[in-house]
Protein backbone atom coordinates (compact mmCIF):
# COMPACT_ATOMS: atom_id res chain seq x y z
CA UNK A 1 0.00 0.00 0.00
CA UNK A 2 1.41 3.38 -0.80
CA UNK A 3 2.19 5.28 2.63
CA UNK A 4 0.22 8.79 3.17
CA UNK A 5 1.39 11.92 2.66
CA UNK A 6 1.86 14.73 5.27
CA UNK A 7 0.90 18.00 5.66
CA UNK A 8 1.99 20.72 8.37
CA UNK A 9 -0.68 22.94 8.48
CA UNK A 10 0.54 26.05 10.28
CA UNK A 11 -2.28 27.93 13.16
CA UNK A 12 -4.27 25.55 12.72
CA UNK A 13 -6.48 24.99 16.10
CA UNK A 14 -9.08 27.28 14.91
CA UNK A 15 -10.63 28.80 11.74
CA UNK A 16 -9.05 28.42 7.87
CA UNK A 17 -6.47 26.29 9.44
CA UNK A 18 -8.09 23.77 11.52
CA UNK A 19 -10.43 23.46 8.89
CA UNK A 20 -7.81 22.63 6.23
CA UNK A 21 -6.45 20.30 8.81
CA UNK A 22 -9.67 18.50 9.61
CA UNK A 23 -10.08 18.15 5.57
CA UNK A 24 -7.04 17.08 4.68
CA UNK A 25 -6.81 14.17 7.59
CA UNK A 26 -10.64 12.85 5.91
CA UNK A 27 -8.77 12.56 3.06
CA UNK A 28 -6.16 10.16 3.82
CA UNK A 29 -3.19 12.50 5.21
CA UNK A 30 -1.21 12.97 7.93
CA UNK A 31 -1.74 15.67 9.21
CA UNK A 32 1.18 17.76 12.19
CA UNK A 33 -1.61 20.57 13.83
CA UNK A 34 0.35 23.47 14.67
CA UNK A 35 -0.85 26.21 17.14
CA UNK A 36 0.56 28.71 19.18
CA UNK A 37 -1.18 30.09 22.01
CA UNK A 38 -4.74 28.12 22.56
CA UNK A 39 -3.95 24.77 23.96
CA UNK A 40 -7.21 23.69 25.04
CA UNK A 41 -9.32 24.52 21.70
CA UNK A 42 -6.17 22.47 19.78
CA UNK A 43 -5.77 19.39 21.89
CA UNK A 44 -9.55 19.04 21.93
CA UNK A 45 -9.65 19.64 17.89
CA UNK A 46 -6.55 17.29 18.18
CA UNK A 47 -8.67 14.23 20.30
CA UNK A 48 -11.59 14.75 17.93
CA UNK A 49 -9.80 13.84 15.12
CA UNK A 50 -7.97 11.15 16.88
CA UNK A 51 -10.81 9.32 18.10
CA UNK A 52 -11.95 9.17 14.76
CA UNK A 53 -9.05 6.89 13.93
CA UNK A 54 -6.98 9.62 11.79
CA UNK A 55 -3.70 10.29 11.35
CA UNK A 56 -3.20 13.37 13.56
CA UNK A 57 -0.16 15.16 15.30
CA UNK A 58 0.20 17.93 17.67
CA UNK A 59 2.81 20.49 17.74
CA UNK A 60 2.84 23.76 19.81
CA UNK A 61 5.28 26.32 17.98
CA UNK A 62 5.26 29.76 16.92
CA UNK A 63 6.09 29.98 13.69
CA UNK A 64 7.88 33.03 13.58
CA UNK A 65 10.58 31.55 15.79
CA UNK A 66 12.93 29.63 13.33
CA UNK A 67 14.51 27.31 16.27
CA UNK A 68 10.92 26.32 17.28
CA UNK A 69 10.37 25.88 13.22
CA UNK A 70 13.07 23.26 13.01
CA UNK A 71 12.15 21.26 15.83
CA UNK A 72 8.30 21.13 14.59
CA UNK A 73 9.54 19.75 11.34
CA UNK A 74 11.85 17.35 12.83
CA UNK A 75 9.36 16.32 14.94
CA UNK A 76 7.15 15.54 11.78
CA UNK A 77 9.26 13.49 10.32
CA UNK A 78 10.49 11.57 13.48
CA UNK A 79 6.45 11.00 13.65
CA UNK A 80 5.45 10.62 9.74
CA UNK A 81 8.81 9.93 8.61
CA UNK A 82 8.00 12.52 4.91
CA UNK A 83 6.50 16.38 4.77
CA UNK A 84 4.84 16.55 1.50
CA UNK A 85 2.78 19.52 1.76
CA UNK A 86 3.18 22.95 3.63
CA UNK A 87 0.36 25.04 4.34
CA UNK A 88 1.30 28.25 5.78
CA UNK A 89 -1.77 29.39 6.99
CA UNK A 90 -0.69 30.84 10.68
CA UNK A 91 -1.37 34.99 10.64
CA UNK A 92 -2.68 37.74 12.82
CA UNK A 93 -4.82 40.79 11.36
CA UNK A 94 -5.41 44.36 12.77
CA UNK A 95 -7.47 47.26 11.66
CA UNK A 96 -5.42 50.73 12.24
CA UNK A 97 -5.59 53.90 10.42
CA UNK A 98 -2.30 54.25 8.63
CA UNK A 99 -0.92 56.74 11.19
CA UNK A 100 -1.75 54.80 14.55
CA UNK A 101 0.37 52.12 13.03
CA UNK A 102 3.18 51.84 16.12
CA UNK A 103 6.80 50.35 15.21
CA UNK A 104 5.72 47.25 17.16
CA UNK A 105 2.17 47.10 15.07
CA UNK A 106 4.37 46.46 12.13
CA UNK A 107 7.07 44.31 13.52
CA UNK A 108 4.42 42.07 15.13
CA UNK A 109 2.50 42.06 11.31
CA UNK A 110 5.40 41.19 9.71
CA UNK A 111 6.70 39.02 12.34
CA UNK A 112 3.44 36.58 12.64
CA UNK A 113 2.43 36.86 8.85
CA UNK A 114 5.39 37.12 7.01
CA UNK A 115 8.90 35.86 8.57
CA UNK A 116 7.08 32.91 9.66
CA UNK A 117 6.41 31.84 6.40
CA UNK A 118 9.93 32.73 5.10
CA UNK A 119 11.46 30.24 8.19
CA UNK A 120 8.79 27.48 7.91
CA UNK A 121 8.79 27.29 3.55
CA UNK A 122 12.72 27.67 4.18
CA UNK A 123 12.94 24.97 6.89
CA UNK A 124 10.69 22.65 4.86
CA UNK A 125 12.10 23.02 1.62
CA UNK A 126 15.35 21.73 2.88
CA UNK A 127 14.05 18.25 3.39
CA UNK A 128 11.66 18.84 0.21
CA UNK A 129 15.02 19.32 -1.93
CA UNK A 130 16.47 16.16 -0.36
CA UNK A 131 13.50 14.38 -2.08
CA UNK A 132 12.98 16.44 -4.88
CA UNK A 133 9.06 17.01 -4.77
CA UNK A 134 6.87 18.81 -2.01
CA UNK A 135 4.10 21.49 -1.87
CA UNK A 136 4.30 24.72 -0.85
CA UNK A 137 0.90 26.69 -0.36
CA UNK A 138 0.46 29.70 0.86
CA UNK A 139 -2.57 31.73 2.73
CA UNK A 140 -2.24 35.33 1.52
CA UNK A 141 -5.45 37.70 1.17
CA UNK A 142 -7.49 39.86 -1.24
CA UNK A 143 -6.11 42.50 0.70
CA UNK A 144 -3.05 41.41 -0.80
CA UNK A 145 -4.08 41.60 -4.02
CA UNK A 146 -6.16 45.14 -4.02
CA UNK A 147 -5.45 46.39 -0.71
CA UNK A 148 -7.33 47.94 2.39
CA UNK A 149 -7.78 50.98 3.70
CA UNK A 150 -7.00 50.84 7.63
CA UNK A 151 -4.97 47.60 7.16
CA UNK A 152 -2.29 48.73 5.54
CA UNK A 153 0.28 46.68 7.47
CA UNK A 154 -2.00 43.53 6.42
CA UNK A 155 -2.24 44.18 3.58
CA UNK A 156 1.73 45.16 2.32
CA UNK A 157 2.63 41.33 3.96
CA UNK A 158 0.08 39.73 2.51
CA UNK A 159 0.94 41.04 -1.06
CA UNK A 160 4.72 40.17 0.05
CA UNK A 161 3.18 37.01 0.01
CA UNK A 162 2.16 36.73 -3.38
CA UNK A 163 5.48 38.12 -4.16
CA UNK A 164 7.35 35.32 -2.36
CA UNK A 165 5.09 32.86 -3.59
CA UNK A 166 5.98 33.72 -7.36
CA UNK A 167 9.63 34.07 -7.25
CA UNK A 168 10.08 30.65 -5.12
CA UNK A 169 7.72 29.08 -7.71
CA UNK A 170 10.07 29.92 -10.67
CA UNK A 171 12.96 28.69 -8.36
CA UNK A 172 12.36 25.52 -6.69
CA UNK A 173 10.06 24.64 -10.26
CA UNK A 174 13.13 22.47 -11.83
CA UNK A 175 13.25 20.79 -8.42
CA UNK A 176 9.86 19.41 -8.74
CA UNK A 177 8.43 21.57 -6.09
CA UNK A 178 5.19 23.45 -6.49
CA UNK A 179 4.57 26.89 -4.68
CA UNK A 180 1.34 28.25 -4.84
CA UNK A 181 -0.57 30.89 -2.98
CA UNK A 182 -4.52 30.94 -2.10
CA UNK A 183 -6.24 34.69 -1.21
CA UNK A 184 -9.18 34.41 0.58
CA UNK A 185 -11.56 36.83 0.57
CA UNK A 186 -13.58 37.35 3.45
CA UNK A 187 -14.19 34.00 5.61
CA UNK A 188 -16.46 34.24 8.39
CA UNK A 189 -13.87 33.39 11.42
CA UNK A 190 -12.61 35.00 14.71
CA UNK A 191 -10.65 37.16 12.13
CA UNK A 192 -14.01 38.96 11.55
CA UNK A 193 -15.16 39.50 15.31
CA UNK A 194 -14.83 43.10 15.20
CA UNK A 195 -16.73 43.35 12.21
CA UNK A 196 -20.61 44.72 13.49
CA UNK A 197 -23.76 42.71 11.53
CA UNK A 198 -24.51 45.87 9.32
CA UNK A 199 -20.95 45.56 8.29
CA UNK A 200 -20.76 41.91 7.14
CA UNK A 201 -24.35 41.88 5.44
CA UNK A 202 -22.87 45.61 3.39
CA UNK A 203 -19.78 42.80 2.45
CA UNK A 204 -22.02 40.12 1.39
CA UNK A 205 -24.63 42.61 -0.53
CA UNK A 206 -21.19 43.71 -2.55
CA UNK A 207 -20.07 40.00 -2.97
CA UNK A 208 -21.26 38.54 -6.91
CA UNK A 209 -22.66 35.30 -4.97
CA UNK A 210 -24.31 37.04 -2.32
CA UNK A 211 -22.85 35.08 0.80
CA UNK A 212 -19.33 35.71 2.91
CA UNK A 213 -16.72 32.94 2.40
CA UNK A 214 -16.61 29.48 4.51
CA UNK A 215 -13.52 28.05 6.02
CA UNK A 216 -14.79 25.09 3.80
CA UNK A 217 -14.48 27.42 0.83
CA UNK A 218 -10.83 27.58 1.64
CA UNK A 219 -10.17 24.38 2.47
CA UNK A 220 -11.48 22.92 -0.73
CA UNK A 221 -9.01 24.83 -2.72
CA UNK A 222 -5.66 23.85 -0.41
CA UNK A 223 -7.01 20.25 -1.03
CA UNK A 224 -6.81 20.68 -4.86
CA UNK A 225 -3.65 22.32 -4.75
CA UNK A 226 -2.11 19.42 -2.64
CA UNK A 227 -3.16 17.56 -5.28
CA UNK A 228 -2.24 15.27 -7.75
CA UNK A 229 -4.65 17.38 -9.96
CA UNK A 230 -2.21 19.91 -9.63
CA UNK A 231 0.75 18.67 -10.52
CA UNK A 232 1.23 21.52 -13.77
CA UNK A 233 -0.14 24.38 -11.05
CA UNK A 234 2.41 26.43 -9.83
CA UNK A 235 3.71 30.06 -9.15
CA UNK A 236 -0.53 30.79 -9.13
CA UNK A 237 -2.76 32.68 -6.72
CA UNK A 238 -6.36 31.34 -6.43
CA UNK A 239 -8.83 33.59 -4.99
CA UNK A 240 -12.16 32.12 -3.87
CA UNK A 241 -13.56 35.20 -2.82
CA UNK A 242 -17.77 34.76 -4.34
CA UNK A 243 -16.67 37.58 -6.87
CA UNK A 244 -16.01 40.58 -4.57
CA UNK A 245 -12.21 40.81 -7.04
CA UNK A 246 -12.16 40.45 -10.08
P1 LIG B 1 -7.80 32.95 13.01
O1 LIG B 1 -7.39 34.13 13.82
O2 LIG B 1 -9.05 32.23 13.37
O3 LIG B 1 -6.61 31.88 12.93
C1 LIG B 1 -5.28 32.25 12.79
C2 LIG B 1 -4.44 31.28 13.60
O4 LIG B 1 -3.04 31.56 13.39
C3 LIG B 1 -4.71 31.43 15.11
O5 LIG B 1 -4.97 30.17 15.68
C4 LIG B 1 -3.38 31.99 15.65
O6 LIG B 1 -3.08 31.58 16.96
C5 LIG B 1 -2.40 31.42 14.65
N1 LIG B 1 -1.12 32.12 14.67
C6 LIG B 1 -0.89 33.46 14.53
N2 LIG B 1 0.42 33.73 14.68
C7 LIG B 1 1.04 32.52 14.90
C8 LIG B 1 2.39 32.13 15.13
N3 LIG B 1 3.37 33.04 15.18
N4 LIG B 1 2.65 30.81 15.32
C9 LIG B 1 1.67 29.87 15.27
N5 LIG B 1 0.37 30.20 15.08
C10 LIG B 1 0.07 31.50 14.90
O7 LIG B 1 -7.89 33.50 11.51
P2 LIG B 1 -8.34 32.82 10.13
O8 LIG B 1 -9.40 33.69 9.59
O9 LIG B 1 -8.56 31.38 10.28
O10 LIG B 1 -7.01 33.11 9.27
C11 LIG B 1 -6.16 32.10 8.77
C12 LIG B 1 -5.33 32.70 7.64
O11 LIG B 1 -6.20 33.14 6.58
C13 LIG B 1 -4.52 33.94 8.06
O12 LIG B 1 -3.27 33.93 7.42
C14 LIG B 1 -5.38 35.08 7.54
O13 LIG B 1 -4.62 36.25 7.30
C15 LIG B 1 -5.92 34.48 6.26
N6 LIG B 1 -7.13 35.12 5.75
C16 LIG B 1 -8.28 35.17 6.49
C17 LIG B 1 -9.40 35.79 5.96
C18 LIG B 1 -10.70 35.89 6.70
O14 LIG B 1 -11.58 36.64 6.25
N7 LIG B 1 -10.90 35.20 7.80
C19 LIG B 1 -9.35 36.34 4.67
C20 LIG B 1 -8.16 36.26 3.95
C21 LIG B 1 -7.06 35.64 4.50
Amino acid sequence: MAKSKTVIVTGASRGIGRKIAELFAVNGYNVLINYHRSENEARNFYETLRTKGLSVALYQADVADRKQVDNMIRFCLAQFDTVDVLINNAGISQSKMFIDITEDDWENMVKNNFNSVFHCTQSVVRYMISKKQGKIINISSIWGMVGAACEVHYSAVKAGIIGFTKALAKELGPLHIQVNCIAPGIIQTDMLKDFTTEDLEMLSNNTPLMRLGTVDDVAQCALFLASDKADFITGQVISPNGGFVI
